[in-house]
């Protein structure tokens, strides 16, 4: 998304100097856009509630929507939430990395922060400039999605700088994100109850055999449009483009079927014998992990181009394949 107006945001590399001017900048209560393995952050001091509000006011978050807090080291959970077996279980097999656990919060954490819930969300990020930025700084940092609410997620720093470029200052450029979708989602309150609420990359199935027990799939809710009290995070339009954007189990593959040139088509792997300039593929080989990589910047990507409609094709299901058609029916979404 371009954004008109004065551009104050610089993009910063990972020098020694520039990380130790980040880290400043974060305790002194500004926003800086960080890099992780999932997608960019745009993080604040957790336990500044008035650096935290400018994170909604930058995003245009609304404040029921919580932020899921960024800690360093395992040994910070205790400082946030109330931890318990299971989930230590959970960390010390897939922290750090892409899962974020919902555990009773700590009241140190400002109620802003997990938008007045008695839970908070946790996560222990596996990026060496993300970690090098945090341990300067010896705080937990609050980071939602660094850019407008509803829009897709950033996977590199241009993206950050395209969305947000006009409302923040600092962004710090760790190349492009691995894994490209945002964390696994758990629901760690009652560990006899562990439920997915968001799918990533570290699977139902890894935590359910990590745990030895059951573990449910994310609910299939659609929140009536004006419910006060919409689950948080759980809206069903995100991750949005603006060209509007259908969802196909399959794309038509057969040698003669024909593809409006107004359109784009985004085929999962693209079938050899169709081609075009407006014909796409999110992985040439089949691997979720590179379609899951390629997803928001190919979307992006076609959303600046001006077509009329994004046509994609779902991922196979299972895994990966779930965390992807989850992103892709939330951006195919009317509302
Ligand atoms: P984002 O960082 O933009 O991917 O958004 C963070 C998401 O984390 C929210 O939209 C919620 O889905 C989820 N989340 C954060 N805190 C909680 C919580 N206490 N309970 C349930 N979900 C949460
Ligand atoms: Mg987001």
């Amino acid at each position: 998304m371009k954004t008109t107006g004065p551009r104050s945001a610089h993009i910063y590399r990972a020098t020694p100097r520039n990380l130790a001017r980040l880290a400043a900048a974060l305790r002194r209560g500004e926003l800086v856009a960080v890099p992780t393995e999932t997608v960019y952050g745009l993080a604040a001091n957790a336990l500044d509630e008035a650096a935290c509000r400018h994170i909604f006011t930058a995003k245009g978050r609304p404040a029921q929507d919580p932020l899921i807090v960024h800690i360093g080291h395992l040994r910070e959970l205790d400082a946030i939430a109330d931890s318990n077996p299971a989930a230590l279980i959970l960390a010390r097999k897939f922290w750090p990395g892409p899962l974020t656990m919902v555990l009773p919060k700590k009241s140190a954490v400002p109620g802003i922060v997990s938008a007045g819930l008695a839970t908070v969300a946790v996560r222990l990020p596996n990026h060496p400039v993300f970690l090098r930025l945090q341990r300067l700084t010896g705080l937990p940092l609050a980071a939602p999605s660094a850019n407008p609410f509803g829009y897709v997620s950033p996977t590199t720093a241009r993206h950050v700088h395209d969305g947000l470029g006009a409302r923040i200052k600092y962004i710090l450029d760790g190349g492009p994100t691995p894994i490209g979708l945002e964390s696994t989602i758990v629901d760690l309150r009652n560990p006899r109850r562990v439920r997915i609420l968001r799918p990533g990359a570290v699977t139902r199935d890894q935590i359910a055999q990590a745990l030895g027990c059951a573990v449910s799939a994310p609910r299939q809710r659609k929140p009536a449009p004006h419910a006060a009290q919409l689950a948080p995070g759980m809206l069903t339009r995100h991750y949005s483009p603006r060209t509007p954007v259908t969802l196909h189990r399959h794309l038509p593959d057969s040698p003669h079927d024909t593809f409006a040139t107004t359109d784009a088509w985004v085929f999962f792997t693209r079938p050899l014998h169709i081609s075009g300039k407006n014909i796409f593929a999110l992985t040439s080989d089949g691997s979720t992990a590179a379609a899951a990589h390629r997803l928001f910047s190919t979307l992006r990507r076609l959303d600046y181009k001006g077509y009329r409609t994004i046509h994609i094709e779902e991922a196979p299901n299972g895994g990966l394949g779930d965390a992807i058609n989850d992103r892709l029916r939330r951006a195919a979404a009317r509302e």
